[in-house]
């Protein structure tokens, strides 16, 4: 059996390794220490695709599949716990969750921006009484008209105080049990006239 990885994907390393080395190495001590969010960085990571790596062309990424998202979380894990964090949230929690679970419309719109840089991604599920438990959340969402109200508490949200995009875990419908932990709803902070849309569950 052959472990070794392609081709494609050893040079896929190369490239992330000089770009952290490069771009990211330099400032990984100041921005912990400044508490800074590396806007930048991310940007730029955003303009070499990096962000998209697991996603198809189609949405902006680069197809790479998940041995690539892999891959490059090794190597910013090797010199920067923060951008892992923050990228790690942004295209594994909140893309991933668009790609999964959005309509065509959201993903070519949203999922995209976010595997270009040009948008922050963040995605909400723990709660002051709810981490690991995740069918007990209490945070709701009711639809009145094309508006959703959504209503409770969120915390230890990885990208939450900048994101753009942010996927919130609430529950829709109580009589779901269990299963109404799951919905998914994306809002688009940028622009005020786009309500939160509610994604398709991934059993619907
Ligand atoms: C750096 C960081 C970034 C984070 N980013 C995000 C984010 O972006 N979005 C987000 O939603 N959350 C985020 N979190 C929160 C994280 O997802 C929660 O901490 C996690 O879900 C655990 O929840 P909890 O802390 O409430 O622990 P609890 O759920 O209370 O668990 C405490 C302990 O009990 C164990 N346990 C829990 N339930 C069971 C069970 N049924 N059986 C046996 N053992 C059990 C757990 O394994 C754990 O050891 C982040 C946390 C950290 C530290």
């Amino acid at each position: 059996m052959e472990y070794d990885h392609s081709d494609e994907i050893k040079m896929l390393r190369t490239s992330i390794r000089e770009f952290v080395d490069k771009e990211i190495r330099p400032i990984a001590r100041a921005i912990d220490e400044q508490e800074r969010v590396p806007f930048a960085t991310i940007k730029k990571a955003g303009e070499l695709g990096l962000l998209g790596i697991p996603f198809p062309e189609q949405y902006g990424g680069l197809d790479m599949g998940i041995t690539g998202y892999c891959v490059l979380m090794e190597e910013l894990n090797r010199v920067c716990a923060s951008h892992t964090t923050i990228i790690g949230a942004h295209a594994q929690l909140a893309a991933m969750s668009i790609f999964l679970g959005g309509n065509e419309a959201q993903k070519s719109t949203y999922l995209r921006a976010l595997n270009e840089g040009r948008m922050i991604g963040a995605w909400a599920l723990t709660e002051p009484g709810a981490g690991s438990d995740a069918a007990h959340i209490q945070t709701t969402a009711v639809q009145e008209g094309t508006d959703w109200i959504i209503d409770g508490q969120k915390m230890w949200i990885t990208n939450g105080s900048f994101a753009d995009i942010i996927i919130v875990h609430a529950v829709t419908d109580k009589a779901l049990g269990a299963r109404a932990a799951s919905p998914l709803l994306l809002w688009r902070r940028m622009h005020p006239a786009l309500k939160w849309a509610k994604l398709k569950r991934r059993w619907d």
